[in-house]
């Protein structure tokens, strides 16, 4: 689950990391808006979970009161991203000297956590990776040992920041493993990580994800999103490609994407109807698959054992109805096979009963 900016600013405040003064209003609030005063510059920041808000004209600034009213107006009536905004955090604005980088994640090959620091912060990390990977310092914590204040002077020191920023970082980085250990964090990210004209150091934006399955540990239900995530009945993984991979079975699903990249093609998604899936639950299935506007084609690939082929077609014909302009390919074999067939025939819907058959009609279809 994703924690909101100023919802993962309270933490950081809790461990004694330093965040410009502030408070957020909610669009139900609107109304009071006429009585906020500023005596100073402020920023004016959408509180919407997607990266890159400051590109997406999230992020905005105010001098006085009348500005303010504007820019608060300004993003409650806009989408970021395709957000709707509702609720908006307004700081001091701080005097940037210099923006880092600093986060930290479960790095899952390593098995461990890593911090990653970099002096190039405020703009977006991956492209940074991708220009200038030597930037980015990465240090793995053995989780079962202690992260000391000293691990985190050598990371900056191997950073290259000035030998007198060390102890302020040293102390923020350190702290915000705190934050990460404690609160079953997968993903916690301070960027830019601030330095002002006066040599202070700020979390001028935060980022904290915590680990789903760590809900038992804590009470997470005090944050915005909680309960918010829509319960899905089958597995979904959203993928960069552009066509729908759907299957029953978590191995006939993989196997269905591997015969759609053989063929030259990129998954936009894996999903898993599971076992005696009813049509009510793939008409669910492709809708979500559809949801993506990057999807072209979909592939489908049913072996029916408990699933019915038959269930499987009445779902698949509602809502290809729906969709004129997307390709679909439909390999389906097994239990109630001629049931289903028929169904699909009747709705001139092609199936086939070879995978591989499927996969390169429908990459044919697409080129
Ligand atoms: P993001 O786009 O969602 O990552 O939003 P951020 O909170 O990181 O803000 C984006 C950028 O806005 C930062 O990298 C800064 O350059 C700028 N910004 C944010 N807060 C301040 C501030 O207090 N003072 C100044 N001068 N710039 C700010
Ligand atoms: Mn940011």
């Amino acid at each position: 689950m994703k924690l909101h900016e100023y919802e993962a600013k309270n933490i950081f405040k809790e461990y004694g990391i330093p965040i410009p003064e502030g408070f957020i209003i909610s669009k139900e609030e609107i109304s009071k808006i006429d009585d906020i005063g500023i005596n100073k510059p402020v920023v004016v920041k959408a509180q919407v979970l997607v990266g890159g808000r400051g590109k997406a004209g999230g992020i905005l600034f105010a001098d006085n009161k009348e500005e303010l009213k504007e820019k608060i107006n300004e993003l409650f009536s806009k989408e970021i991203k395709g957000e709707e905004v509702e609720k908006v955090l307004i700081e001091e604005k701080l005097p940037i000297k210099k923006e880092y980088y600093l986060g930290i994640v479960i790095d899952r090959t390593e098995k461990r956590p890593a911090i990653m620091f970099s002096t190039e912060g405020g703009v977006d990390i991956e492209e940074v990776a991708k220009r200038n990977p030597e930037k980015i310092v990465k240090y793995h914590i053995e989780p079962r040992k202690e992260f000391l204040p000293y691990s985190a002077r050598w990371i900056l020191k191997h950073a290259g920041i000035p030998s007198k920023e060390i102890p302020i970082v040293a102390d923020v980085m350190y702290k915000l493993y705190k934050v990460f250990k404690e609160m079953d964090a997968v993903l916690a990210e301070i960027n830019p990580l601030v330095i002002t004209e006066d040599g202070k150091v700020y979390a001028a934006d935060a980022v904290l994800n915590v680990d789903d399955d760590a809900y038992y540990r804590h009470d997470y239900s005090k944050f915005e999103e909680f309960g918010k995530k829509e319960k899905l009945e089958f597995a979904y993984v959203e993928l960069d490609g552009d066509i729908g991979v759907i299957g029953n079975g978590a191995g006939l699903t993989l196997a269905s994407m591997d015969i759609i990249k053989e063929f030259g093609g990129n998954p936009a998604c894996f999903l898993d109807i599971g076992g005696g899936a009813s049509a009510e639950i793939v008409k669910k299935a492709l809708k979500k698959v559809l949801e993506n506007p990057k999807v072209r084609g979909v592939f489908i690939n049913i072996l029916g054992g408990i699933t019915r082929c038959d269930e499987v077609a009445k779902g698949i014909v509602e809502i290809l109805k729906e969709h004129p302009n997307v390709k679909f390919a439909v390999r389906m074999m097994g239990t109630n096979e001629e049931e289903g067939r028929k169904i699909l025939e009747e709705n001139g819907i092609p199936y086939e009963t070879s995978m591989e058959e499927a996969a390169r009609k429908l990459m044919e279809n697409l080129a």
